[in-house]
């Protein structure tokens, strides 16, 4: 990408005018969770599976007993958009990297990709949670490359 003011390298962008997430208190303790750095979701305590997004029962046996469990904020790339046309291009810079990550727990995420150019994007790639702050209370969690983190 170009520095022209329609580039962006790392394919961040500004977080900040995104439409912000709405925590409930329902799902309140993912959001404290990743406040910490930590992605958490769902683990049925009946049968165990790792289930999102956050829902009432377990889609497998229906119990409504379950943990926030931690996960390794490790997965692979599932599926994934290059969004060169936002819906809203007021709100997102283009062009971002719309995906699915597939959690090594299980789950299934819709999320964004960064720090990745484009052209290295593959279905299975390793990636990494790589949180970035919304605002003072609120942070959001794209992932990147697994090999990136920490490079
Ligand atoms: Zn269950």
């Amino acid at each position: 990408m170009s520095e022209d003011g329609q580039g962006d390298p790392d394919g961040r962008g500004d977080w900040s005018r995104r439409p912000r997430p709405r925590p409930t208190p329902f799902t309140e303790p993912f959001w404290q969770a990743l406040r910490q750095g930590r992605l958490v979701v769902q683990r049925c305590s009946a049968c165990g599976v790792w289930r999102w997004p956050p829902q009432v029962a377990c889609p497998t046996c229906l119990s409504e007993e379950y943990q926030w469990a931690d996960t390794t904020g490790r997965g692979r790339l599932y599926s994934y958009s290059v969004v060169h046309r936002p819906v809203d291009p007021a709100r997102f810079d283009a062009p971002y990297v719309l995906a699915v990550v597939r959690l090594d727990e299980g789950p299934r995420l819709l999320t964004n990709i960064i720090d990745c150019p484009f052209d290295e994007l593959r279905v299975d790639l390793p990636v990494e949670l790589r949180v970035v702050a919304y605002d003072d209370e609120l942070n959001l969690y794209p992932f990147a490359p697994l090999a990136a983190v920490g490079g």
